[in-house]
């Protein structure tokens, strides 16, 4: 996957250095997660936090380097054990979310670095704040004293991915973030042409769910 990562890169004129894999390992096992741990891949994607607490204390027990990203919806009773539990969090998208975040960091004295969520297709049912509203999350988040890292999207299924991937590298840009999380095994390609600097592959490294 590495290697078909930076000739993507190479092909785009970018730096394969400068596009993050992060390895999604929803529903493998810590087998799955050790192999891919041997072959050097540390920041792995989950998207659920029950899932995650199952897994990844034993695996970062044996891998003290390995990194752990949220990339799927919160809730804010959840927010406690995200915070203990993970070093990204991917799916920051409504203000309710902010209180519970910064409580959370708080009182476990442990702060992940936090991106928004963008529902960059606007679609009614998934999660992400509405384009026009990350700019006021960001100031949110501000006032409780957590600073964003960048912006995550995921396109819709049906459409065409580039526009989407190109709408969130311009609000990125606007937002003076660079840490673009965007492509995914199908589409990973298409998103280190418009700027990702992160790209979430699941089926493509670990196969069929
Ligand atoms: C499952 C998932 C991925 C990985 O999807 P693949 O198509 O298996 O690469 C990426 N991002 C999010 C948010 C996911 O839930």
């Amino acid at each position: 996957m590495r290697e078909h990562l930076g000739r993507a890169a190479r092909a785009a004129g970018r730096d394969p250095e400068a596009v993050r894999l992060v390895a999604v390992s929803k529903t493998f096992g810590a087998d799955a997660v050790l192999a891919a741990c041997a072959a050097g891949q540390r920041h792995f994607g989950e998207n659920r936090v029950q899932e995650a607490a199952r897994k990844f204390p034993a695996l970062r027990a044996q891998v003290p380097e390995l990194r752990l990203h949220l990339i799927g919806g919160l809730q804010s009773n959840k927010a406690r054990d995200a915070v203990r539990l993970v070093d990204v969090i991917e799916s920051l998208d409504r203000t309710s979310l902010v209180d519970a975040l910064a409580g959370a960091i708080q009182k476990e004295g442990r702060a992940p670095q936090l991106l928004i969520q963008v529902n960059i297709g606007r679609e009614p049912q998934k999660g992400g704040c509405d384009p026009d509203a990350a700019e006021a999350l960001r100031d949110a988040c501000a006032a409780k004293g957590l600073a964003i890292a960048g912006l995550m999207c995921i396109p819709p299924a049906e459409d065409e991915p580039a526009p989407h991937f190109r709408t969130l590298a311009a609000l990125g840009a606007r937002m003076g973030l660079d840490w673009l999380s965007m492509g995914m095994s199908g589409d990973y390609r298409t998103a280190i042409e418009c700027g990702s600097t992160e790209v979430r592959v699941g089926s493509a490294i670990f196969g069929a769910r």
